[in-house]
């Protein structure tokens, strides 16, 4: 019998691989296309010639824990020990992965907040546990009173994902004050909180789980430098999560992966002493302002995007097929890959909505816009 049956691969391989078919503009998958930073080439290069290339430590280059602890220190006020609350992963993907499978025991329920990223599923199933997918509301913001029906002393772990993909949308002080208040008597509880765009927020401010004194004892909470640094191929993430918990996810990163790519952490490690990571906010803040005035011209219906390098529109406007034809029409009439929400979703079909990635050179961003003009 299979583990694994009803797991497909995923949109972001079959939208990338049909843009490369048709030579479509890629702004399915989201990755950003400029070249990386000459100065992280120049760090990559020098230290390639040093002697880093053996196994990392198995919970991550030390002077890179180090960072990871200053970072958080001063943008959340919160103090880790580098040694014991920090763990490098191969990418958000593995943190993830790694966290789901230390702590979701059969039978238990994870509650997943839908649209969702396609990484939770997964571990939860491979653990014989039951994901619940519980839907935001119509504006993505969460729904509390449904997240308070589903919760019960089967509930391990919840997942939440702020900012968000695809949305863009990011919790504000009363969400978090109300998830505190519907989980205090469910001390077994544990939150996974995806934060991998937390350095991309625009108007508003993202409130991280590291600034939440009621939340952060009983969370794990995810970051990537994928994101921050325009470097998804590298698959660098982090966890950070108190010692009694992170102990137990070391387990599974120990026998998953043991550690990760030595020449890229001591790498980031280097860039973060010249980078400032609000610089990334800037730039995306400039990229979605510029594609969304293009996408005014089209006849999409664009929704609020308060961060990630992702833009949801409408296209109810134009057309009624399901959003996996029109994505798949998109490509091959427009040449334009876009990702149908309706994936986000466990059975959602008929949403009228697609997301866009914006996480490109201006350049790009304004030919993609040439075409979607077209589309009446
Ligand atoms: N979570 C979310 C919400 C994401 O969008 C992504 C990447 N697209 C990940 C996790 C995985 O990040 P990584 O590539 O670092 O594994
Ligand atoms: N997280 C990326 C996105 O949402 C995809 C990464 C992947 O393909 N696994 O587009």
């Amino acid at each position: 019998m299979l583990k694994l049956p009803n797991t497909s691969i995923s949109i972001f391989t079959v939208m990338s691989k049909m843009a490369n078919e048709y030579h479509a503009i890629n702004l399915s998958q989201g990755f950003p296309n400029f070249p990386i930073d000459v100065r992280m080439t120049d760090i990559v290069t020098r230290l390639a010639k040093t002697d880093i290339h053996q196994y990392a430590p198995m919970a991550g280059y030390p002077p890179l824990l180090e960072k990871i602890a200053q970072l958080t220190l001063e943008h959340y006020q919160r103090k880790v020990n580098p040694s014991t609350e920090i763990l490098i992963t191969a990418g958000a993907t593995e943190a993830i992965f790694a966290t789901i499978q230390a702590f979701v025991q059969p039978q238990d329920e994870v509650i997943i907040l839908d649209p969702s990223y396609d990484c939770y599923e997964m571990p939860i199933i491979l653990s014989n546990a039951k994901p619940i997918r519980i839907a935001l509301k119509d504006d993505y913001s969460p729904d509390f009173d449904l997240i308070k029906k589903h919760l019960s002393s089967k509930t391990r772990m919840l997942i939440l994902n702020n900012p968000h993909n695809p949305s863009g949308k990011i919790w504000t002080e009363h969400d978090f004050i109300q998830l505190e208040k519907i989980i205090e008597n469910f001390p077994n509880l544990l939150i996974l909180s995806d934060e991998v765009y937390e350095f991309i927020t625009f108007e508003n401010k993202h409130i991280s789980i590291n600034t939440r004194e009621k939340l952060k004892e009983r969370s794990l909470i995810v970051s990537s430098f994928g994101k921050t640094l325009h470097l998804t191929g590298w698959k660098i993430g982090y966890l950070i999560a108190p010692e009694h918990l992170l102990k137990e996810v070391k387990k599974v990163h120990q026998y998953l992966v043991f550690s990760v790519n030595s020449l890229a952490q001591a790498s980031i490690n280097e860039y973060l002493t010249i980078f400032d990571v609000h610089e990334v906010a800037q730039l995306y803040l400039h990229k979605r302002n510029f594609f969304q005035n293009l996408l005014k011209e089209t006849a999409f219906d664009l929704l609020p995007c308060e961060g990630t390098y992702f833009q949801t529109a409408s296209y109810q406007n134009i057309s009624d097929e399901k959003d996996l034809d029109f994505t798949k029409r998109l490509v091959t009439e427009f040449g334009v890959a876009t990702i149908p929400l309706s994936v986000f979703y466990k059975d959602k079909t008929d949403l009228k909505r697609i997301r866009f990635c914006f996480a490109k050179e201006d350049e790009l961003l304004m030919q993609a816009a040439e075409r979607l003009i077209k589309i009446k």
